[in-house]
């Protein structure tokens, strides 16, 4: 195996044990993204020349650390601290960050080495990257697809073996839904399990940091290194953060399993039958299976596109061409600067957003859609919080399909949408949850989504393990015709 196919854990132990070095491991990440992005185009920035560096003191001094050495990336909406951080839009194009996220602060806390910045929907907006101001990333399994979005540039680098970690976002499905489509394992923490200081905000009240990975292992090594407590989000959760990497075990016998009759009436035939197929796997494991009901997922979406727009036309007013990014010069007055601005820095589907949040947001509208929207979302949680009585986990199919072609939904975007129906309500709700391969239909990967209650990541790790352990789909990689 050459060291870029290599997991978290393995380059890991190749360090340790001094098969290879740190500037060995770089090069062949770095050669790999040579020889494949330019078909792929999963990265917008490469960090070469500081990670060669960086790994070359390493190599001279190690420092210690649960990743030390090891390259990483993260999505370009993770602020940088010196390199350029544009949530792959024209109005942050030339932004460099003062600062490191919070979570990139703890990789380089446990010695980690940044290695780049990934493309991703304009601000995290969409799902197929598309919506990206400079290019759309490919899926490595049939380029002409979409790998899935908006974190779609990290799952598609992580299935392409040009890098063993990335993280990501995700505030409707960012880290599972791409996940799913490149047949990687994408992480979603518990919201307020991990800090989103220094993650430029799409929907406060949704996103949360994620990770994508190339097995369930590396999830939970990565997972424990940055979740906590962060006295500079003031919505991170002061728990403790249990060792998920030592304490996970494939011993899953009497855990209850519900999968939601809703979810599978709404799967294509086969993504259902793929994710069926893996519930047999875990009745043989000695878990109990049935099936449960979430009966207010049909509004999941609609409420979603009403809150998450309301929410990033907030967030959204800080980019007014002063204070960052693309700025207006011909402007005469403020009012033409703010707006010349805005106009020429965001792309049509943030403005869509915009527009559609400040309506659902405005004096008469507010109580018919943005309150209405808030209900729903309580009927949501309701739904989970009721299942959770009796069972230990969810599991359905982590989307309705499996990849798109590029183009194919540029004029209906509610199919675009739709491929979010199974992700969205768990941010809702705020719950954990892990896209896991399950399969492949057509050539392209399948994903199962397995759903916890809050703060149970351990219990979410531990079942997607043992799947993991019993099953090989993970190890299963697309073929770039350059291997
Ligand atoms: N695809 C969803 C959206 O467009 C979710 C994106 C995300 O999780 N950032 O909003």
């Amino acid at each position: 195996m050459e060291l870029y196919e290599l997991t978290l854990q393995q380059l890991i132990k190749e360090l340790e044990s001094k098969r290879t070095n740190a500037q060995a491991i770089m090069t062949a990440v770095m050669g790999r993204i040579n020889e494949v992005d330019g078909k792929v185009q999963a990265f917008l920035t490469l960090n070469q020349t500081a990670a060669m560096e960086k790994a070359a003191e390493f190599d001279r001094q190690p420092w210690p650390g649960v990743i030390a050495g090891i390259p990483f990336a993260v999505k370009d909406n993770y602020c940088t601290r010196g390199v350029k951080t544009t949530c792959a839009s024209k109005m942050l194009e030339d932004f460099i960050p003062p600062y490191d996220a919070a979570v990139v602060e703890k990789l380089h806390g446990a010695g980690g080495i940044l290695a780049g910045k990934l493309n991703m929907d304009e601000f995290a907006m969409g799902c197929s990257t598309e919506t990206s101001a400079f290019f759309p990333s490919h899926n490595p399994w049939d380029l002409e697809r979409v790998p899935g979005g908006s974190s779609g540039g990290a799952a598609a680098a992580v299935a392409a073996d040009e890098i063993p970690l990335a993280l990501v976002s995700d505030t409707g499905g960012s880290a599972r839904q791409p996940a799913s489509y490149c047949g990687v394992v994408g992480l979603k923490p518990t919201y307020g399990r991990v800090s989103r200081r220094g993650i430029v905000a799409y929907a406060s009240s949704l996103d949360q940091a994620g990770i994508i990975s190339k097995d369930v292992a590396d999830a939970a090594l990565v997972l424990g290194i940055i979740a906590g407590h962060d006295p500079r989000d003031s919505t991170s959760e002061k728990k403790e953060v249990p060792d998920y990497s030592t304490v996970l075990t494939t011993d899953i016998k009497g855990l209850k399993i519900g999968y939601p009759r809703e979810y599978f009436q709404q799967a294509e035939g086969n993504v259902g039958t793929a994710v069926k197929k893996a519930l047999l796997e875990f009745e043989k494991m000695g878990a109990i299976v049935e099936e449960v009901s979430l009966p207010h997922s049909e509004y999941a979406l609609p409420a979603y596109y009403i809150i998450g727009p309301a929410e990033a036309s907030s967030n959204m007013g800080r980019f007014d061409g002063i204070r960052y990014g693309q700025r207006d010069n011909s402007a005469e007055n403020v009012a033409e600067l703010i707006s010349g601005s805005r106009q020429r820095g965001f792309g049509p589907e943030v403005k869509r957003r915009i527009i559609l949040g400040t309506y659902v947001l405005s004096s008469g509208k507010y109580e018919k859609y943005y309150l209405q929207a808030l209900k729903v979302r309580r009927l949501i949680r309701d739904d989970f919080t009721g299942v959770f009585n009796d069972y230990d986990v969810i599991i359905a199919p982590t989307t309705p399909n499996t990849a798109f072609k590029i183009g194919e939904n540029a004029s209906d975007l509610i199919t675009s949408y739709r491929s979010d129906i199974f992700t969205v309500p768990v941010n809702m709700a705020g719950l954990p949850a892990i896209s896991v391969p399950c399969g492949l239909v057509g050539g392209l990967p399948v994903g199962m989504q397995i759903i916890a209650k809050p703060f149970a990541e351990t219990t979410l790790l531990n079942t997607a393990y043992a799947f993991e352990q019993a099953t090989d789909h993970h190890q299963l990689k697309p073929d770039l015709g350059v291997r």
